[in-house]
């Protein structure tokens, strides 16, 4: 099973994913918990490529596509796809849909080629679950800049950038019903957790 979580800054996903993958390894699954960028050693560099780099140095929209999908395409053949074919649970932070919304959307690079793209770089392998959690960039933001991460560089990015990501993500999700959960990430975090858990339960179910 392959499972996502996608939103903007400071939506929650990391706290989100840990909660279901602790609830997930107490019932005793061989749970993979995995991220984008950078979950692999070649990761890790492109991200410190397109994300520590000083803006001057900054990679053009369509080179940072590029690293990306260069990520995402090493990370599906080395980590996802394996466990995948194991029968583990693979849990992710950010996938395609990252893509779509910030390269597409945010950096207003043709949807469809970002797309076209994405599915070449992993072979066509799609999530059973997205779950997206949606919050106001004003919101998501100021969480952000309250842990005083990466702060600055997403300051460089205007709220009309971080308003087009959102409606990206609600975009694809409203597209495609049945392989999202859409939540309010101002909810409480014991609430959209329970959320989470009930849908997983039923994609795991016999
Ligand atoms: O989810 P995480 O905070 O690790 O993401 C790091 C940053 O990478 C995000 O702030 C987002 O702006 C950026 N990103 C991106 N395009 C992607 C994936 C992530 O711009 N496809």
């Amino acid at each position: 099973l392959f499972l996502v979580f996608e939103g903007g800054e400071g939506a929650g996903k990391s706290t989100q994913l840990a909660q279901l993958a602790e609830r997930l390894r107490a019932e005793g699954r061989d749970v993979v918990v995995t991220r984008e960028p950078g979950a692999t050693g070649v990761g890790e560099r492109i991200r410190s490529l397109v994300l520590e780099t000083s803006a001057e140095d900054a990679p053009s929209p369509r080179a940072e596509a590029l690293l990306y999908a260069a990520d995402r395409a090493h990370h599906v053949a080395t980590v996802v796809r394996p466990a995948l074919v194991r029968g583990a649970v693979v849990i992710s932070d950010r996938y395609v849909d990252s893509s779509l919304a910030y390269q597409g959307a945010g950096r207003t690079l043709p949807v469809e080629e970002v797309s076209w793209l994405s599915s070449w770089a992993t072979g066509g392998l799609k999530p059973d679950l997205v779950v997206l959690l949606d919050v106001d960039p004003r919101t998501g933001l100021s969480r952000v800049a309250e842990r005083n991460q990466a702060a600055d560089r997403l300051e460089a990015e205007s709220l009309a950038f971080h308003e087009r990501v959102r409606y990206a993500f609600l975009d694809l999700a409203a597209a495609d019903p049945k392989r999202y959960l859409v939540l309010d990430a101002g909810r409480p975090v014991e609430e959209i957790a329970e959320r989470v858990a009930g849908r997983v339960a039923d994609l795991l179910a016999p």
